[in-house]
């Protein structure tokens, strides 16, 4: 029997932040992974270049059923905490847009700090290793290993969520939850592209590839998300940063809100190009605001406007149109699921997690951290600031203890 301090299952964002914090505060600390290769998230996250946290991060940039539960959390471990360690390691890195921090040459610097941060605190890490089963015994918890039997008095469970099963996503820690008797927040594909059904997406689909700066927007009331940011249309629907914001928000059968133009008024803009008599065709006029194939694609379904010059067009019929562009609505028939999402919406429910500790209230000594918890960042960097925060916050919680 192997025996431990603390046995950390999952070696991702959090597992090695909480594994390599906690061993440097004096624990014996195991991580152990199922997957080959460590932190393959980190890796591919960023295009490679890991946007490892973002300025701005506070708890309005998150979703959970229970949102103040991150706030403890977050103020206890901020953005600028981890730039800090960032920078002692000496990793080159720059602000990209709206506070978004990336490394400047790759995602692999935060996965060698992180295990130097391991080294440092004498973490041992097992990886492959497949855990078969979790009991507990007494005040200790049991785990069947590929590497044989392990104790420990402390179990963190941080092995993320469900998108890119490819690389070794599973549902281990929701199940686990459950097994101790934790409820688990229904799971959905989150920051991930929307799809249309194919009557609904025909006059689009030619426009794959065309992007353009829109206002987005789905939800109601304290469900509600509302973003400014690209959006990008594929064959099969919409994505693009504007598209994965929103699509936390969005569930089956709810309208998605999208304002082409968010920083014109178009009605403005075609009444004064009426005004001052323009001979230009409609599709013209409107190209110079939108994408041209974009304004083709719209105007096909007004072909007598679109036709004439804005000089000769009513006034009416421009104003229909400008607030249509400004008001289109869809409803998407799916996404792209688990398979492209970048995140898992839901997760273990939060109210029977200390905030302070991320130890259940149920079994003491069961801690959960990263993305299987009830908590889930917009697009932009939180999501890997919420790994680090919960597990400062569960670290520190396991020292004290
Ligand atoms: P993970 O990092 O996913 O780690 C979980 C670990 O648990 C994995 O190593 C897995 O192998 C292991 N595991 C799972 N099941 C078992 C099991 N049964 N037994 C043993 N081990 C198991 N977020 C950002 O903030 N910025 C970004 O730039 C960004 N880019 C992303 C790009 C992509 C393509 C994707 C998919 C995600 C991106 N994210 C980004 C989200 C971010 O990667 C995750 O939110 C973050 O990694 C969550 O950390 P975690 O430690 O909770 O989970």
């Amino acid at each position: 029997m192997h025996r431990f301090d603390v046995v950390i299952i999952g070696a991702g964002a959090a597992g090695l932040f909480c594994a390599g914090l906690a061993g440097q505060l004096g624990l014996k600390v195991l991580v152990l992974d199922h997957a080959k290769k460590v932190a393959e998230k980190i890796r591919i996250s960023g295009g490679g270049r890991c946007n490892f946290t973002n300025r701005d991060a506070g708890p309005a940039n998150f979703l959970s059923r229970n949102p103040n539960f991150c706030r403890s959390a977050l103020a206890r471990y901020t953005p600028q905490d981890f730039v800090a360690l960032v920078q002692r390691h000496r990793i080159p890195f720059h602000e990209k847009h709206k506070g978004q921090l990336f490394c400047d040459d790759s995602s692999e610097d935060i996965i060698r700090m992180l295990l130097r941060e391991c080294e440092q605190g004498g973490v041992t890490r097992w990886q492959p290793c497949a855990v078969a089963g979790v009991r507990q015994a007494g005040d200790r918890f049991e785990l069947d290993t590929a590497a044989g039997p392990v104790r420990a008095a402390r179990l963190v469970v941080a092995t993320g969520g469900l998108s890119i099963p490819q690389i070794g996503a599973s549902d281990f820690g929701y199940r686990l939850a459950r097994q101790f008797g934790h409820a688990v927040v229904e799971t959905r594909p989150a920051l991930v592209p929307l799809t249309f059904d194919a009557a609904t997406w025909a006059p689009f689909a030619p426009l794959a590839g065309v992007s353009l700066e829109v206002g987005i927007a789905c939800g109601q009331g304290r469900g509600r998300g509302a973003f400014v940011e690209d959006l990008l249309f594929t064959h099969r629907g919409l994505s693009g940063p504007a598209t994965l914001q929103v699509s936390s928000y969005w569930t089956p059968g709810q309208p998605v809100e999208i304002d082409l133009s968010p920083r014109r008024a178009l009605a403005e803009v075609l009444r004064a190009a009426k005004a001052a008599g323009s001979r230009r065709l409609l599709r013209n006029e409107l190209a110079a605001a939108l994408p041209a194939r974009l304004a083709e694609a719209w105007l096909e379904a007004v072909p007598q406007l679109a036709a004439r010059p804005v000089a000769e067009a009513r006034d009416r019929d421009l104003e229909t149109l400008a607030q249509r562009l400004h008001r289109w609505q869809l409803v998407p028939g799916g996404t792209e699921g688990y398979r492209k999402a970048e995140v898992t919406a839901g997760g273990v429910d939060t109210r029977e997690l200390s905030s302070q500790s991320m130890e259940s209230r149920r079994v003491p000594g069961l801690h959960f951290i990263g993305e299987v918890v009830d908590v889930t960042g917009w697009l932009g960097g939180y999501n890997f600031q919420w790994a680090w925060a919960s597990a400062a916050a569960c670290a520190r919680a396991l020292a004290a203890s």
